[in-house]
């Protein structure tokens, strides 16, 4: 299908918004400035959107400020209920939302199908957990006092999110937000604001009130600045990379703002010689090349035990040559382009340092014949742990091999990084399974399994890959201020 044929389609079902959402409104930027979206896969132009800054943010805060009023006072029933309205809208709309990811996105249409319904996830189970908010009652010191801890929102909430999963990022935040009583000020990426507008348009359509969900998008400092420095914004909540998240952190101790933080990961995957073959091999495949490699999660080294390390690498090999690459549109296709030339040329950079440095280029290793951002799914054998490809997250379609002797030895280069967000291990022994899980210093860790991700369960990372979890009955309390409460006198008659 071609560019302007899909987004027709997506016109013509009211989910194409080109405008950011201010107060309930559509607006375009206030001194008219636009800036251009496009198809990864083309390099069409698919959209333009408002190029907006301070002054668009700063209405957006006040929109969701005053909507915080009435929003946190209807009782968690009725927010579940819009909450609930809102799902049903978003699994209605799964196809158009998923061509949308593809088309800005550029990720295979069936995995932003997969997408959409992780995303979607996020507002049911939230819907659920907004009547699930309990406070508590603490034995008081006092015969006459009684103790009272209240659970409240803590207020506007400016949420930043990635491109790399334009909707589920959104709606990870977002969802546990509204169902406690916050208000949102949502800016997208620049490279995904579609998705983000469209998913902002069936929250109306769902009849969550004006201002309770506002959508900016364009100059994103100041945006950022913006947000930080607004008194009424009482929590930032960013999915990114660490540098701006260590930026975002630092900016929001000026007005003392709750911050929860996911940020990049350098994800090893252990495989030990006790592992299953195949489940090894397919577990890895899946950690390594979801979306392209542009995942927080994807495994970026993959340590294999020496017993195995021979078998592993031509099994691996094998079935990473028959991943197929191409526009997220077409058929059996499972590898899209990267984001943007920026992202090429990092991954290019991280192939060329690992062979100066003596790796192998055992598959790939080279920009796709497709041409524009599409790059050969690569994998390179003999990376030492003092490669680009070893330390930083490479978020490209390339699988680093790297060799241990023991299981201290790979605990040990597992956990040499400032990252610690997704960690795999594949191995058939039990106490391993639990020796190493525990030793590992990530917040998520797979065993015998390369998808992890749910909303059911935890996400966050330890160490530089963030603060603050996401998802499951924990992730509500980002949201959350405790306030206790004292009563005292109480034995007067
Ligand atoms: P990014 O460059 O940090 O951008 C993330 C968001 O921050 C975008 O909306 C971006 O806006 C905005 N931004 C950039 N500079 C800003 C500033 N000074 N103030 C306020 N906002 C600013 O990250 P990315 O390249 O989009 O995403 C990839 C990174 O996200 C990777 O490191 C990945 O590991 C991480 N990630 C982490 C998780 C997790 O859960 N831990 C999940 C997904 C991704 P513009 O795009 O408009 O510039």
């Amino acid at each position: 299908m071609e560019t302007k044929s899909i987004a027709t389609r997506i016109q013509n079902s009211g989910l194409f918004r080109t405008q950011g959402l201010i107060g309930g409104k559509w607006v375009d930027a206030y001194d008219g400035k636009t800036i251009k979206v496009n198809n990864p896969a083309t390099g069409e132009i698919i959209a333009e959107v408002p190029y907006m800054g301070k002054r668009e943010t700063n209405d957006a805060i006040s929109s969701a400020y005053d909507a915080f009023n009435s929003w946190s006072k209807l009782t968690a029933a009725e927010r579940s209920k819009y909450l609930r309205e809102w799902y049903d809208l978003l699994m209605t709309h799964k196809e158009e939302l998923a061509q949308l990811i593809t088309l800005e996105q550029g990720k295979p249409l069936k995995d932003a199908m997969g997408e959409v319904t992780y995303g979607a996830d996020f507002i049911e189970f939230f819907s659920e957990e907004a009547k699930r908010v309990y406070g508590d009652v603490i034995p008081a010191t006092s015969s006459d006092r009684r103790l009272v801890v209240l659970k409240q929102p803590v207020g506007v909430v400016g949420a930043i999110t990635p491109w790399n999963f334009p909707l589920a990022m959104i709606t990870r935040k977002v969802g546990p937000a509204l169902a406690c009583g916050c208000t949102v000020v949502i800016k997208p990426s620049e490279f995904t604001p579609l998705t983000a507008l469209a998913a902002a348009e069936l929250a109306l359509q769902a009849g969550i009130p004006q201002g309770v969900v506002n959508v900016v998008m364009g100059n994103a400092p100041d945006i950022g600045e913006a947000l930080l420095s607004s008194t009424q914004v009482r929590k930032i909540t960013f999915t990114g990379s660490t540098a701006v998240g260590k930026k975002l952190m630092a900016g929001a101790a000026g007005t003392v703002k709750k911050v929860s933080l996911e940020l990049g990961g350098n994800a090893p995957c252990l495989v030990f010689d006790d592992a299953d073959l195949d489940v090894a091999v397919k577990g890895t495949l899946a950690a390594k090349f979801r979306n392209s490699g542009q995942t927080c999660v994807c495994a970026n080294r993959i340590l294999v035990q020496e017993g195995i390390y021979e078998k592993f690498a031509d099994a691996f090999l094998k079935a990473v040559q028959n991943l197929q690459v191409g526009d997220g549109f077409t058929e059996g296709v499972v590898q899209g382009p990267l984001i943007n030339e920026a992202a090429v040329k990092k991954v290019e950079s991280f192939v060329q340092d690992a062979i100066s440095k003596g790796a192998k280029v055992l598959l790939g290793g080279k920009r796709h014949s497709l041409g524009l951002t599409f790059y050969e799914p690569t994998v390179v054998s003999d990376v030492k742990n003092e490669m680009l490809l070893a330390k930083e997250e490479v978020f490209g379609p390339v699988a680093p091999l790297l060799q241990f002797k023991t299981e201290e030895e790979a605990i040990r280069i597992a956990n040499d990084t400032n990252a610690g967000l997704a960690a795999y291990i594949f191995t058939n022994n039990v106490q391993r399974t639990w020796r190493v899980s525990e030793a590992l210093e990530y917040g998520l860790v797979g065993v015998n399994e390369g998808l992890i991700s749910t909303e059911v369960a935890p996400f966050g990372g330890v160490k530089q890959s963030g603060l603050g979890r996401e998802g499951s009955k924990y992730g509500i309390d980002e949201y959350l201020e405790l306030k206790y409460v004292c009563f005292g006198d109480m034995n007067r008659k």
